[in-house]
């Protein structure tokens, strides 16, 4: 142990995986410190998220509190053909919430000066029983655990796995938010309160609603959130994801910063094909942004005292609709494997809970890829 009575984590990495895990490990008697390498709050990334039960676990284990309602409620699925009928209606309810709610929920729950931002993690060494880490800044920092919540490309799987990098799958992620006011009323009557998908030979569209901004779940207060995957070759993404400003981006391009020219052809092509209801969403959209679709696993999600979670471990594609589940997942059973006062050997319980995490990682990224290639048309 180090420096305190409780046992320290530093958590690498303050999106929704590292909060989770900040969360969860400080309900099972852990203290804890995250290091985000981005200097700003995140409560800009946006994007709808379907909300699944291990996250309310989660929550529900660390003591996070939310207002009644996490999201907004939806009942019917349905597809749109190119006229904006009706050809498939499923009654299948859920639950979509989004990622700036999560993200607000665990970091009210949060004592201040838990999450250090504007720290980049640099690399980290073991000696026995602790881990220190090396921040950009110089900071060092040393505990009994390291999470790295670093996402899909993880400096600390980088240092532990270096051959084991995202792949990317042929295809891209157009997404939006349009607020609910400022969407024709024709348009909000075809879409309702379902789950909208129009599929296409090699694109699908879906579209659903989400909180407000500010986490309203009132009607007229919401949003609606749009995701619409796109196939392109590799060397148009290299183009895409250099920004409007010259910045060079890896993954994906954050609201804003797409270059006009790319908007523009997102809205011709939404234009010649999406039903007359989606486009109008696509072309009321102030700001899209874009996410390539990337597959990555590991071999492994522990290495002594350092521990990989979320997206820094396994990148389900997001048809899936899991992945913040599985980094909550991953992040309480890890808080309840390490538990304080917790009965058997730490290593035991450590080797337990990465066999299971392991199995759901490889499950659903297996999953992900049939689905996503079934959908845009990979698998002929
Ligand atoms: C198109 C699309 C749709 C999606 N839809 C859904 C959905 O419906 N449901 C769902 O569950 N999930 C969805 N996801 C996935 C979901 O957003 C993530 O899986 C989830 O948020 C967990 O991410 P994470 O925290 O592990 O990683 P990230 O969100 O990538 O966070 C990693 C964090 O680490 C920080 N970081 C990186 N390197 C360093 C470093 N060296 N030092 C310090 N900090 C560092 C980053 O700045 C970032 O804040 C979707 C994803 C895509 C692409």
């Amino acid at each position: 142990m180090t420096r305190s009575s409780s046992p320290r984590a530093i958590v690498v990495g303050g999106s929704l995986g590292g909060l989770l895990a900040a969360t969860t490990l400080r309900a099972a008697g852990w203290s804890v410190d995250v290091f985000e390498r981005s200097p700003s709050a995140l409560d800009s990334r946006g994007g709808g998220i379907v909300l699944q039960p291990d996250v309310l676990d989660a929550f529900r284990f660390a003591g996070v509190a939310h207002g009644s309602a996490l999201g907004v409620r939806s009942g019917d699925r349905i597809y749109l053909d190119a006229a904006d009928r009706v050809v498939h209606r499923s009654f299948m309810p859920q639950t979509q919430t989004s990622w700036n709610m999560l993200y607000g929920a665990m970091r009210s729950a949060l004592p201040s000066g838990t999450v250090h931002a504007g720290e980049r993690l640099v690399s980290f060494r073991e000696a026995v029983g602790t881990v220190t880490a090396l921040f950009e800044s110089g900071r060092l920092e040393t505990g009994d655990l390291l999470v790295g919540a670093d996402g899909a490309r993880s400096a600390v799987r980088g240092q532990l796995l270096p051959g084991h990098a995202p792949r990317y799958a042929g295809y891209v992620a157009w997404r939006g938010l349009v607020p609910e006011k400022e969407v024709a009323t024709s348009v909000a009557n075809r879409l309702g309160q379902a789950f909208v998908f129009q599929q296409g030979p090699d694109h699908l569209l879906l579209e659903y609603l989400v909180p407000g901004e500010d986490g309203a779940t009132a009607e007229g207060a919401r949003r609606r959130n749009w995701v619409w995957y796109r196939p392109l070759d590799r060397e148009s993404l290299a183009r895409l994801l250099t920004a409007r400003d010259g910045s060079v981006h890896a993954l994906a391009l954050p609201p804003g910063l797409a270059k006009d020219g790319d908007v523009a052809a997102l809205r011709r092509d939404a234009l010649a094909l999406l039903s007359p209801s989606l486009r109008a969403l696509v072309l009321a959209t102030e700001a899209p942004f874009v996410q390539a679709i990337v597959d990555l696993s590991v071999p492994r999600m522990r290495f002594g005292a350092t521990v990989l979670i979320g997206d820094a471990a396994f990148v389900p594609r997001p048809h899936t609709a899991g992945s913040t589940a599985k980094a909550a997942a991953n992040a309480l059973s890890l808080a309840q494997a390490l538990r304080v006062g917790a009965q058997g050997p730490a290593e035991d319980r450590l080797a337990r809970w990465e066999a299971q995490q392991l199995a759901l990682g490889r499950s659903m990224s297996a999953a992900g890829i049939g689905m996503g290639n079934r959908i845009m048309g990979l698998d002929r």
